[in-house]
């Protein structure tokens, strides 16, 4: 049985800069401010708002009930936001889920830093959140690295086996989905299309694509 773990920004989908219009009308309904700096690619949520608020010098204390609060306003922008935004599937992947979704030897989950409720709301407006029976979201932990071991635990209370570290596949867009793979011993595959290349090539990854177009290699190279 493959567990089969998919990150979301650049690796699913495309959102068009959905949450960067989201946290500009966050920070400026939290602190009438016009944030001009951002946070890199592939950090959980919640150090993304920790780098926005430092980096714009807003003066905030990061704790649980501010992050409360802001996941609270963020949701509601970016639900606004993706009305408008036009986000879309990378090539391939429809195919691709709804062929992995048939084999009964794969469990298919998320592994990303969105917010849960983030999460849903993007692959729920491209038809895509009902093909995932578990993940681990940004906000089950601040450090990305901590959530293959939470997804691995959620998937075997949901089929009730266990996962060895050589049945995940962790298919990812940036050296932070990397990063997870090595930290819990899992393959690693990685897709350019976003345009993070810099951080992915042939030595980190255990198979690299531009994109999912081509189901049948890609499938080849999760089952593998
Ligand atoms: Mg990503």
């Amino acid at each position: 049985m493959k567990l089969v773990l998919f990150d979301i920004d650049g690796t699913l989908l495309i959102s068009n800069k959905s949450g960067t219009q989201a946290h500009i009308k966050t920070c400026q309904e939290l602190f009438g401010k016009t944030i001009t700096q951002f946070a890199q690619a592939g950090l959980t949520d919640q150090l993304v708002v920790k780098e926005i608020v430092q980096k714009n010098k807003l003066g905030a204390e990061v704790d649980g009930g501010f992050l409360a609060r802001y996941f609270g306003l963020y949701t509601k922008y970016i639900k606004e936001v993706l009305a408008v935004s036009k986000p879309f599937l990378l090539p391939g992947v429809a195919k691709l889920l709804e062929e992995l979704s048939k084999n009964p030897d794969v469990v298919l989950g998320l592994l990303t830093g969105n917010v849960k409720d983030v999460a849903k709301l993007k692959l729920d407006k491209l038809d895509m959140w009902n093909y995932f029976n578990v993940g681990a979201f940004g906000d089950d932990n601040p450090d990305r690295n901590k959530l293959g071991p939470i997804a691995m635990k959620r998937a075997e209370e949901y089929l009730k086996q266990r996962f060895t570290p050589e049945d995940v596949v962790i298919l990812g867009d940036t050296n932070y989905d990397v990063d997870c793979a090595r930290a819990i011993g899992a393959k690693m595959i990685g897709v350019t299309y976003a345009g993070f290349s810099h951080s992915l090539n042939e030595q980190n990854t255990n198979y690299l694509f531009k994109d999912f177009h081509d189901t049948k290699k890609v499938v080849e190279a999760i089952l593998k």
